[in-house]
């Protein structure tokens, strides 16, 4: 059990200056995403491999404008979020708890180095 199983997202942003996403949560915290880095971790079957066999992800040394530019998300039942990016790509599933794990803010970061 984590700190955060009872937080969830409840809208998002989408900073188009600085590329990454801003998500407001149930708790008042506002998470920070770098597209770039959020593309990277795509959990689907494509991207991050399935069954013991490397996905796209970890063949690639690079992505492109268009794979790491976030255009919307789709909410996923009552646990996570689809990000569906520019090039068409959304298959991927982002837990809550795993995008609250990853969030990017100070605060956040510092709690995580500290641990
Ligand atoms: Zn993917
Ligand atoms: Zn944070």
């Amino acid at each position: 059990m984590s700190q955060y199983d009872e937080a969830v997202p409840t809208s998002f942003l989408l900073d188009e200056e600085d590329r990454r996403l801003l998500l407001s949560w149930s708790d008042e915290h506002e998470s920070i995403h770098g597209w770039e880095a959020l593309r990277w971790a795509c959990p689907c079957a494509w991207c991050a491999g399935e069954g013991g066999l490397p996905g796209m992800l970890s063949k690639k040394q690079s992505l492109s404008v268009e794979e790491t530019t976030l255009v919307n998300l789709e909410v996923v039942g009552r646990y996570g979020l689809t990000p569906v990016w520019e090039d068409g790509h959304k298959t991927g599933i982002y837990t809550f708890e795993k995008l609250r794990a990853s969030c990017e803010c100070d605060e956040c970061r510092k709690k995580r180095a500290t641990r």
